[in-house]
């Protein structure tokens, strides 16, 4: 492992009648290390520790963090199966009973082969999450394709990282989110980061990101935000949300302009530059700061602070990724890298920050409309012949490729699909253009649920089955550096519930395809089973075990032996992952967001998060202390914008897009564009921004345009009511 400045020997203390259990946080891509203490009589989770020995975090731990074990044994949670006994109370939490696990799982698999029977084996789809670990995610895809048979799996990454993926393999030929370990980041000279709000989202990398600064270098921010993030940055491009394309291409014309190329790194380990250069001839300062709204001497400067630095880091998020161009995005800001050479050695790369907790190994394991395991891919006949072996199915009875997460609710809409098995994932809250889909789920013939807590999503469940915590099971996660690291069970399963696994593999059975999977008895088992089916492709986990990890706090991968300790840091060897071993540029031509402002709707809307919710909120919403310190959802506006309309701090507005409207409350605040507004996304029912989101995909990665679509605002009169 690196030396880190940071790291600390400080002894846990342990409580009399208490035992502390190494695990990780259930929440975002860092996976921060944390000691969940456990009441021995009771066998209960009851605290948290901080954990300074795993280098991510190095004992430092967010709000979600702390309180994250204050969801294991809440009382919210779902006790035992539930089936609903009225389907009219469709959409509500109302109309449920109690039921034993061989009642839910018989009506499943009695409903599942009527629905077969009668419409084709793939009526049924898989919608999963990210949020699980390895293991889950494995089994997933496995469960979908051998055990229900179906073409229609698809995940909520496919909203979160399938953009930052599908670039990625682009530019460098692998999807590993981070070419370097985050111990380098505070060793670097320059961070530039983009779409970002770091300080908020993944709070527990701030003490690497102010290094760098304390340490003489620098920090370049874009945001249409001055988030905590922008504020301490030399240099803060506030961006119109939806433009990055034109700015990428920008600073790389500045880059060539001004001779920071790295010739004999472009010449030999890339392809692609003579275009990209004559692409971005048109993209000077003048015309990038028209379309970008950005201060034209401090695009500039940017680049040259980039293009002098020794070393620098280009670190991405969702606000480059969720947007109809998204896989353009990240391969543009991935041409800085690469022009300049600036990747393949310490402190020098580029690095996207996960928001799901398990979002790079839960997009590596076959559970994507289009992907087997391994990174492996449905359209090569080759590694769809090679999963069928290793499956023990005739290559004949293997699915077709799927589509993604949104246009699975497209073709519930139209009845082609007609049930839902739906696990760790909330689309009720977190899809784009909420009335379409409420509408899709409402409609499903049957529909099973797989949860911790009754979800907006739950509620349009026929069956809901109790899962498991991620305390309570054990498993793997790969982290947002692609480190595989090790969650530990903490305590027993909570009172009838039981983990997807199981559940899955009991499904599994009752449908006659326990042949497939009688074998895989624990989580140990299925990532054996992953592992080896991993060996040869490109996310290469076989040299991985469970004692490699615990070893050496974590393995990145590619590891593919039992010598090999895995790669911290991607392309040391200048080899990028195509088949030449070189690196694309590409040349990307701007297009603008998928909706513009218009007369009828001026202003750009543009979503996020807050530091205290995670993703839908459906755990964080329920947490006292977090609930405390955000309730409710709030517009953000800057004064002027909010004097043109005459609105007042406080004071309750409709925003409305083209597809929909919700009410919220204003917060006038100077750290926002005024052609901007911003609302968090955790919170559901009317309170849902994605009732306003834009469902635009990106023709690549089938990401949804979350961050930029055209509104406006609507005062309501002095009753408080909207007249639109
Ligand atoms: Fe958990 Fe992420 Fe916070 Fe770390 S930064 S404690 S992983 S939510």
């Amino acid at each position: 492992m690196p030396t880190d400045k940071f790291q600390k020997q400080i002894p846990n203390k342990i409580h009399p009648g208490e035992r502390l259990v190494d695990t990780h946080c259930s929440y975002c891509g860092m996976q921060c290390g944390m000691k969940l203490r456990v009441d021995i009589a009771s066998n209960k989770i009851i605290g948290v520790e901080p954990r300074y020995d795993f280098p991510v975090n190095l004992g430092k731990l967010c709000p979600k963090g702390t309180t994250a074990y204050q969801q294991v044994n809440h009382p919210d949670r779902i006790k035992r199966p539930l089936i609903r006994d009225n389907a009219a109370l469709k959409g509500t939490s109302e109309g449920f009973r109690e039921a034993s696990w061989d009642e839910a799982l018989d009506l499943i698999v009695r409903k599942y082969q009527e629905l077969q029977e009668k419409y084709g084996k793939d009526t049924l789809s898989v919608y999963s999450g990210v949020s699980m670990t390895n293991e889950k995610c494995y089994l997933t895809g496995k469960f979908a394709r051998i055990a229900l048979q179906t073409r229609y799996i698809d995940y909520n990454g496919r909203f979160c990282m399938s953009s930052a993926a599908a670039g990625l393999n682009r530019s460098l030929g692998i999807d590993r989110g981070s070419t370097v370990p985050w111990t380098d980041i505070h060793q670097t000279d320059c961070l530039f980061i983009t779409g970002s709000n770091a300080a908020e989202c993944h709070p527990t990398s701030m003490f690497r990101i102010w290094e760098v600064q304390n340490r003489g270098g620098y920090l370049i921010v874009v945001d249409p935000r001055e988030t905590p993030l922008a504020r301490r940055a030399d240099i803060h491009l506030d961006i119109r949300p939806g433009t990055d394309l034109a700015l990428a291409n920008g600073i790389v014309h500045l880059l060539i302009e001004k001779g920071y190329v790295d010739e004999e790194f472009v010449k030999n380990h890339t392809n692609g530059f003579e275009e990209t250069k004559e692409l971005v001839k048109d993209f000077t300062p003048e015309y990038v700061s028209e379309i970008t709204g950005c201060d034209i001497q401090k695009i500039i400067r940017a680049a040259e602070i980039y293009g002098k630095a020794p070393n620098a880091i280009v670190m991405f998020c969702r606000g480059v990724e969720q947007q109809s161009k998204g896989t353009d995005n990240v391969s543009a800001y991935t041409n800085m890298a690469l022009v300049t050479g600036k990747i393949g050695r310490p402190k020098s790369g580029v690095a996207t920050l996960t928001g799901q907790g398990n979002g790079q190994g839960g997009r590596e394991h076959g559970q994507k409309a289009d992907q087997l395991p391994g990174y492996r891919k449905m359209d090569n006949p080759e590694d769809v012949k090679l999963v069928a072996e290793r499956w023990g199915v005739p290559v004949c009875e293997m699915p077709k490729k799927g589509v993604s997460a949104y246009e699975m609710f497209q073709l519930m809409l139209d009845k082609t699909i007609r049930s839902l098995y739906l696990l760790c994932s909330n689309p009720a809250v977190s899809a784009p253009n909420q009335n379409h889909v409420r509408s899709a789920l409402k409609q499903l013939d049957f529909m099973v649920c797989v949860d911790f807590y009754l979800s907006e999503s739950a509620e349009y469940a026929d069956v809901i089955l109790p899962t498991t915590t991620w305390a309570e099971d054990e498993g793997t996660t790969t982290n947002l550096e692609g480190r595989v690291i090790r969650h530990n069970q903490a305590q027993n399963w909570y009172a009838e519930s039981k983990p997807d696994w199981w559940i899955q593999i009991e499904i599994a059975k009752r449908m006659g395809r326990g042949e497939y999977f009688g074998h895989l008895q624990s989580p140990r088992d299925i990532f054996t089973e992953l592992t080896e089916l991993s060996r040869g492709a490109v996310a290469d986990y076989s040299g991985i075990t469970y004692e490699k990890i615990e070893q050496n706090n974590g393995v990145f991968w590619p590891c593919t032996s039992d010598e090999d300790q895995g790669q911290p840091h991607l392309f040391l060897d200048k080899q990028f992952y195509h088949p030449d071993g070189k690196a694309k540029i590409c040349a990307l031509p701007y297009r603008p967001p998928a909706e513009e402002p218009c007369e009828e709707y001026p202003l750009r809307l543009t979503t996020g998060r807050v530091v205290f919710h995670y993703l839908s909120g459906n755990q964080t919403r329920r947490i006292p202390f977090l609930k405390e310190m955000y309730p409710d959802p709030l517009l953000e506006v800057h004064p002027e914008t909010a004097e043109a309309y005459g609105i007042k701090h406080d004071e309750v507005v409709v925003l409305k897009t083209r597809r929909g409207q919700a009410k919220y409350k204003v917060k006038i605040i100077e750290a926002i564009r005024p052609d901007t507004v911003f609302v968090p996304y955790h919170w559901g029912k009317d309170e849902c921004i994605n009732l306003l989101t834009n469902p635009a995909l990106d023709p690549y990665s089938r990401m949804p345009e979350f961050k930029a679509c055209a509104a406006q605002i609507v005062k309501l009169d002095k009753g408080g009511k909207y007249h639109g």
